[in-house]
């Protein structure tokens, strides 16, 4: 029988955060001084910097999903599952496992790190229309959508449906919307030629975005660069617009157009993943509300860190919080580890601090734009830069090596445009790939732990 009572460590989450922490706790504490368990749908940590590039099918999607279990020091039990609730008075954690089953794990210390989703409006039929750009199987998902319009409008014979399938619309002027536009775009450009039937001026790709400018966080100058690249490139750019509906083969802007289209990418922003407010405590805008030293006041023993948690930014000041990145969410995840590790040996916890280092904006080929440490960079010196820092920061060398062949073969063999056909019949969009509705409410937690205490 184990009658060992370690200090049990739950780490909520294998993103950029979660996996940090988690490799951090296994390096620096010992295996008697705690256990720790990760709970996480998948067996991997997607990158989610190079997403649009496997919508694009520049990079394969097993390069970006880099393994759990590679790591020497690995000794972390791995649940299969999601937490749906979190009792911070009973200290535990409510899983469902990959099978179904709900379980009840208690906790000692929790780190909840499950990031965010995307972020949706009450546009009529967005949620139905709408694919997302956040998971893995979005991604490879949009890559057969797009190249099976170019098939589909191929084979039509009625103008108007070819016209709406070779139009597409992506929303969000952020770095995600932007990459995506940018890197699909080339996809498209480049595969047309292999449709000699298609007219390649009836493709056209739309970037719209409700706020005035691109990429506000590049500054003007480069923003400006960003755009001028994308408008160049056929992209059309409409700033201060949004949707106002979306339909199965048509989507209407906020200005009035009507645009026939079957490919409507939403990427306009994240909000903290719904597990956050289960827990019924304190939120800004949605993120919990956490310290500086991303432990949650008045509750001993939760943190929470990267997209899901509102983290002063101490760096910036005034009030600021972390904008939800990868390049916080990393620093925080070694941050928190040892924030964990000192509150377990009663020692002070110290305040998350780290100046932003700047932005990479990949546009596909050898168009970029970059601002590492506040140095503008456009075009090859950019590519470089983007390219360099997000291969340097994939964790593993096997990925590391995936990533790179697969950049070399794009660079030397170009583009390929087999749709795979993993495509389901069923079209599958945004409310179907995030489980946005697999959790339970602060109330349905609580009577759920205390009915399996009374068993
Ligand atoms: C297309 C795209 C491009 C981006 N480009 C950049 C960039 O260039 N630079 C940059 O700094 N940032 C970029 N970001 C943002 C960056 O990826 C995020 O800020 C970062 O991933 C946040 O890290 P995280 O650990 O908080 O969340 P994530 O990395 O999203 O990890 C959350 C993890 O939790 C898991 N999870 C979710 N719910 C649950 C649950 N209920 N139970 C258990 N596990 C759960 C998820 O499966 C996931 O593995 C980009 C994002 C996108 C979508």
């Amino acid at each position: 029988m184990n009658t060992v009572t370690r200090p049990r460590i739950l780490v909520v989450g294998a993103g950029f955060a979660g996996v940090e922490c988690v490799r951090r706790l296994e390096r620096k504490l010992s295996p008697d001084e705690a256990d720790v368990t990760l709970v996480t749908p998948f067996a991997y940590q997607l990158y989610l910097p190079l997403l649009p590039q496997v919508a694009s099918g520049v990079l394969t999607p097993q390069s970006i999903a880099v393994s759990l279990r590679r790591s020497k020091k690995y000794r972390t039990r791995i649940i299969p599952g999601g937490a749906i609730g979190v009792d911070l008075k009973a200290k535990v954690c409510v899983i469902r496992t990959i099978t179904d089953e709900i379980v009840n794990e208690p906790y000692d210390y929790i780190v909840l790190a499950p990031g965010s989703i995307t972020r949706t409006f009450d546009i009529p039929g967005l949620t139905e229309h709408a694919f997302g750009m956040k998971t893995l199987a979005e991604a490879a998902y949009i890559r057969d959508h797009v190249i099976s319009q170019l098939d589909l409008a191929d084979a039509s014979q009625d103008p108007q449906e070819r016209a709406s399938r070779l139009q597409f619309v992506v929303v969000g002027g952020g770095y995600a919307g932007t990459e995506t536009a940018a890197c699909l775009q080339r996809l498209t450009h480049a595969a047309v030629k292999r449709y000699p039937r298609l007219d390649p001026g009836l493709i056209k790709w739309h970037l719209i975005d409700i706020a005035p400018k691109l990429m506000p966080e590049l500054g003007e100058k480069l923003g400006r660069s960003a755009q001028e690249i994308l408008q160049r490139r056929g992209i059309e750019i409409s700033l201060g617009t949004s949707i106002g509906k979306a339909g199965p083969e048509e989507v209407t802007f906020t200005d009035g157009r009507v645009i026939p289209t079957r490919t409507l990418i939403w990427t306009a922003g994240v909000v903290a993943s719904p597990l956050i407010a289960t827990l019924g405590a304190e939120t800004v805008k949605g993120r919990l509300a956490v310290a500086a030293e991303m432990n949650l006041p008045g509750c001993d023993g939760v943190f929470a860190l990267g997209d899901s948690a509102a983290v002063p930014d101490l760096a910036k000041g005034d009030g600021a919080m972390c904008p939800p990145t990868a390049q916080h969410a990393l620093r925080q995840g070694k941050h928190v580890a040892d924030n964990v590790i000192a509150s377990l040996r009663g020692q002070s916890m110290t305040p998350y601090v780290h100046k932003d280092l700047g932005l990479v904006v990949d546009l596909g080929g050898t168009d970029a734009v970059s601002k590492p440490l506040g140095i503008e960079l456009r075009g090859l010196p950019a590519q470089a830069v983007a390219r360099g820092y997000h291969w340097s920061a994939l964790r593993t060398n096997v990925a590391k090596t995936r990533v790179m062949t697969n950049w070399l073969l794009n660079a030397v063999a170009g583009d390929d445009f087999v749709r795979t056909g993993f495509q389901a019949r069923k079209p599958a969009r945004l409310k179907d790939f995030e489980y946005t509705d697999a959790y339970m409410t602060p109330e349905q937690v609580r009577a759920h732990v205390e009915g399996a205490g009374r068993r």
